[in-house]
């Protein structure tokens, strides 16, 4: 079968590779010219995990991984430990993948070096989709440089804005959750070593939390921030934000909190 799907992100790559795995003719079409990544982490629990084994990627994700022990729920003020969710060794037994934390440039790249090795020519760069057309015999995907490609099956795989979303269901607007999370990477080295040593943390206080976890060999801490707030902003992963607001929405709280928005990249504050 002939399948075309519309963005190479990590649903688009995975479901590229899983699809040239049973055999199917795959093209995955990216409007980007190139395969870039923002500057953040990702965890992975068993249900990826085991997707990523299936591709035949749980080493290569293992060894840029970090994988904690515990992931500790605190307090927001005095930093109490309230609860403790066993990962590690335990979650690896009880559901036969690790729980692991990466940069997303590293899983992209693996899925793309897999999707790649599958079949070199799958991913095409540059190539927007408008819309698509249905008709008995299979469809056809329209690209706004006017050019066409036919196919027996098409999948959207194109974001929170999908075109292929609107070209079925309409026009539409995300309706705002009155949450948004502030996000930052820090260096390791910029780090006490005993900071969140070999753990994810939670920080929960009033309308906002921050969680920390470590990405590849503990090399940088990612946190990311979730408030409560009437200031919707658009749904981007790249639009910079003044430092001093995420410093502002958490003043007061516990020092480790305060320690990740002060190592924090000022230039780099996205939300
Ligand atoms: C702050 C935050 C933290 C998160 N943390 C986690 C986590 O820890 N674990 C987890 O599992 N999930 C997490 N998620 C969710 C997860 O990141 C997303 O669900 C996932 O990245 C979505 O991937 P996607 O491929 O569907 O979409 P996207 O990553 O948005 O990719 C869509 C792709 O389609 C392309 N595209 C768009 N329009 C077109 C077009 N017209 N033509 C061609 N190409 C197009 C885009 O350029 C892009 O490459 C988090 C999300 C956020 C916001």
């Amino acid at each position: 079968m002939k399948i075309l799907i519309s963005g190479a992100g990590i649903a688009g790559l995975t479901l590229s590779a899983l699809l040239l795995k049973r055999g199917h003719d795959v093209r995955v079409f990216e409007k980007s010219s190139e395969l870039t990544e923002v500057d953040a982490g990702i965890q992975i629990s068993a249900n990826a995990g085991h997707v990523l084994k299936a591709l035949g990627l749980a080493d290569a994700v293992l060894e840029r991984s970090f994988v904690p022990s515990e992931w500790h729920m605190r307090t927001y003020l005095s930093g109490e430990v309230v609860n403790r969710i066993e990962l590690g060794d335990h979650h690896q037994r009880l559901r036969g993948c690790p729980y692991c934390t990466l940069h997303r440039a590293d899983l992209r790249s693996l899925l793309v070096g897999c999707v790649r090795s599958l079949d070199l020519n799958v991913i095409v760069l540059g190539a927007e989709v408008a819309g698509y057309k249905e008709s008995s015999d299979g469809a056809v995907l329209h690209f706004s440089d006017g050019s066409d490609v036919r196919g027996d099956v098409i999948i959207g795989a194109d974001g929170v804005r999908s075109v292929l979303r609107q070209t079925i269901v309409g026009a539409d607007k995300p309706i705002y959750s009155g949450n948004a999370a502030w996000r930052g990477t820090i260096d390791a080295r910029r780090l006490p070593m005993e900071f969140s040593k070999g753990i994810t943390t939670s920080f929960m206080g009033p309308g906002r939390h921050m969680v920390m976890y470590w990405l590849g060999q503990r090399t940088l801490l990612n946190f990311v921030a979730p408030v409560e707030t009437d200031i919707p902003n658009e749904e981007s992963w790249t639009t910079r934000h003044d430092w001093q607001t995420p410093k502002d929405d958490f003043a007061g709280w516990h020092e480790d909190v305060q320690k990740a928005i002060d190592l924090a990249d000022r230039d780099a504050c996205y939300r």
